[in-house]
């Protein structure tokens, strides 16, 4: 950053924290040639996360409703810090891929996690994204759990 006040691109930041509404970051610094202190503001850019639809269609990505999508898996079998935890988690790794990733991306990156946290919340996600649509469904998917689950032999 150039100091406003004697153009030296020398500075240290002193302080740094997030702006009210967390749309950028505000950064206190100060000139190592001159020693005043200036602020800068940087904007929080995200690059747009895109979701692909299976029509061709692709939407933003919206944590919200993939929250409230997890949470009606997983009421009363997870708290409520699991399932934040667990958004972030899936939200982490699909900014990892960037650009535009597919909503089954999306769905599989869910089930993975809920498959290791519990078994109830999955199969509730998995009869919704997979659309069970009958008893015989549910247990294939209770037969591929009980496969994949299997302790490992030592
Ligand atoms: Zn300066």
């Amino acid at each position: 950053m150039r100091c406003p006040y004697c153009r030296a691109n020398d500075d240290k930041v002193v302080d740094s924290r997030l702006s009210e509404e967390a749309i950028a970051i505000r950064r206190r610094r100060e000139c190592l040639a001159c020693g005043r202190r200036f602020t800068t503001y940087e904007r929080v850019e995200e690059a747009p996360l895109l979701v692909g639809k299976r029509g061709g269609a692709t939407e933003p990505f919206d944590a919200a409703k993939l929250r409230s999508g997890i949470e009606r898996s997983a009421s009363g079998r997870l708290d409520r810090t699991t399932v934040d935890e667990l958004v972030a988690d899936v939200e982490e790794e699909l900014r990892s891929v960037g650009g535009e990733v597919p909503s089954d991306r999306v769905g599989m990156a869910v089930l993975e996690r809920l498959r290791a946290l519990d078994h109830v919340a999955y199969l509730r996600f998995a009869s919704v994204y997979k659309g069970f649509e009958d008893l015989a469904d549910f247990e294939r998917e209770v037969g591929e759990l009980q496969k994949t689950t299997e302790p490992k032999q030592r």
